[in-house]
């Protein structure tokens, strides 16, 4: 069964006389309790200008999940707002940026980007917590910190985008390819880790040439918008980036089957991605590539370190409030040490502080939105009812915030919802662990993880020069690496013809 998608959560609504009046001014002063006041755009950044929609006026709710209260409203764009930012996007390529601009210059201003973020990291961390919900220390010291060190790294191979020299068969006749930017990309990203993935994205596409209009998801847009002042204040040219958030089934939708877009990249459900390559196959067959979700599982055996691999256990599905697609929602621990590990693991759970995540001391946060939490809670009641056990969590709190705290359940059957249904959740979700007693399950478990499970690399804070790639299940294309590079460049090859004879007629 497939995630639904619910929108009805979203606060999407005509423009009230303050939404106008904020839409006109183009900034929102959001204060941050305990922190500090932040001016945050909330036009849609078109041509390096915040600009309301030109024929829209519903606006975004951008709410905090703590509160469960609206931080400020950004404009909506439609899609005629695509279009206009599309065509911003194909100007710049055709004249300022693409092959109009040097590698260094290329890689000197996404240099300057990642220094203004490194500036402001204190800033768009209290900007990510507070629309997110994570928690503050971990947006500004990894998620931001893992996205300035993902910018120096393209920028790094900016200038050093080559092709290849090439011997054909005689001496009249060489010839090359070139890497070259593939043109306009549209880039739509989920709102679980909002600026990493905003850097993955906008990082290796700046680097080989390409402009961009990126689409931010509709729960978490804020700090997508305060990253466009830097890259204007960097000192891109206009149009290089534009920022259109949107509803995914009106902008992301518009941005996929546009037939002036070359490339759209994507992280998000599987649902989702198979619509976008539809419509890309509709439109103009334009490049795709899709990061979709997953679950890994963890095998525990006795000759491990307990401690260790409870910590691991525990990270792999607490971090991010369980909201990842390398969630390791499931733990194969084998029998001889299963109930030892499961206490092992309950303590160190129940060491995690749940709350806000503005607070210095908090571990985890509420999840993203009411629909998350919604589902979420979906999946806990029915393992309960199903006869599985809760070993720690499983208990609604009461009062504000999109709150679930980790659940772990054990005594599963394979035939259990929460069991079948797991491989078909698409990213986010649940922070329910699965044990098992493994003996018997380990061979089958194996199976499991390899021909119907999506696996994906677990790991710990990504290097950016590695690959983060989806196997066995789809998803296409990779990130990170030396890799993203091919996905944002199209290989051309001349051949050079300097004196073969063709004898004729053939
Ligand atoms: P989730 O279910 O985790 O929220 P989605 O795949 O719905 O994941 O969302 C990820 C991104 O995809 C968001 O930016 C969202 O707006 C966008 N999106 C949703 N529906 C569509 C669609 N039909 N076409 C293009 N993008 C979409």
């Amino acid at each position: 069964m497939m995630p639904f998608i619910n929108y009805s959560h979203l606060r999407l609504r005509l423009a009230s006389t303050l939404a106008s009046r904020l839409a006109m001014t183009q900034l929102a002063t959001v204060r941050v309790p305990g922190h500090s006041e932040i001016k945050v755009p909330t036009g849609l950044f078109i041509n390096n200008e915040f600009v309301p929609s030109v024929d829209s006026k519903e606006m975004i709710d951008a709410v905090n999940p703590f509160t469960e209260e609206v931080i400020c409203s950004v404009s909506s764009a439609s899609e005629k707002d695509i279009d206009i930012a599309v065509a911003a996007a194909r100007k710049a390529f055709n004249t300022t940026w693409g092959k109009n601009v040097t590698g260094w210059e290329r890689s000197r201003l996404i240099n300057k980007l990642a220094d203004l973020i490194e500036t402001h990291a204190q800033e768009l961390g209290e900007l990510e917590s507070l629309n997110n919900g994570k928690p503050l220390r971990i947006a500004r010291d990894f998620d931001i910190g893992d996205s300035v060190q993902c910018l120096r790294y393209y920028a790094g191979w900016a200038d050093k985008i080559a092709g290849q020299t090439l011997e054909v068969d005689n001496k009249t006749k060489f010839a090359f390819t070139k890497h070259e930017p593939i043109g306009v990309c549209g880039q739509i990203i989920p709102w679980n880790y909002p600026i990493n993935m905003w850097s993955w994205k906008v990082a290796p596409a700046l680097a080989v040439g390409c402009t961009i209009v990126m689409k931010p998801s509709e729960l978490t847009p804020l700090t997508a918008l305060k990253l466009s002042e830097l890259v204007k204040e960097a000192g891109f040219p206009p149009g290089v980036l534009n920022t259109v958030p949107s509803l995914g089934p009106v902008g992301g939708a518009a941005l996929s089957a546009h037939p002036d877009v070359d490339k759209i990249a994507f992280t998000g459900s599987t649902i989702t991605g198979r619509k976008i390559m539809e419509a890309a196959a509709k439109s103009n067959l334009k490049k795709v590539s899709l990061e979709l979700g997953g679950k890994s599982p963890h095998l525990i055996f006795e000759s491990c370190d307990m401690d260790q691999a409870a910590i691991w256990a525990a990270a792999g599905i607490t971090y991010n409030s369980g909201q990842d697609c390398t969630a390791g929602s499931r733990v194969y621990v084998q029998d001889s040490i299963h109930d030892k590990f499961v206490e092992l693991l309950v303590s160190k759970v129940k060491e995690l502080v749940v709350g806000n995540g503005l607070d210095d001391k908090t571990s985890a946060g509420p999840v993203v939105s009411k629909t998350q939490y919604d589902r979420v809670w979906s999946y806990i009641e029915s393992g309960k009812q199903e006869g599985a056990k809760v070993v720690v969590g499983g208990t609604k709190r009461t009062g504000k915030g999109f709150f679930v705290d980790p659940t772990i359940f054990t005594d599963i059957r394979p035939d259990m919802k929460i069991v079948k249904e797991e491989a078909s959740l698409c990213m986010l979700e649940t922070r329910i662990l699965f044990l098992r007693d493994s003996r018997r399950y380990l061979a089958p478990s194996f199976q499991l993880a390899g021909s119907k499970l999506r696996r994906k690399p677990y790991c710990w804070r990504m290097q950016p020069a590695t690959a983060w790639a989806p196997v066995s299940i789809p998803g296409i294309g990779r990130e990170l690496g030396s890799y993203a590079l091919e996905e944002y460049t199209s290989v051309k090859a001349v051949h050079w013809n300097f004196g073969e004879k063709l004898d004729w007629p053939l």
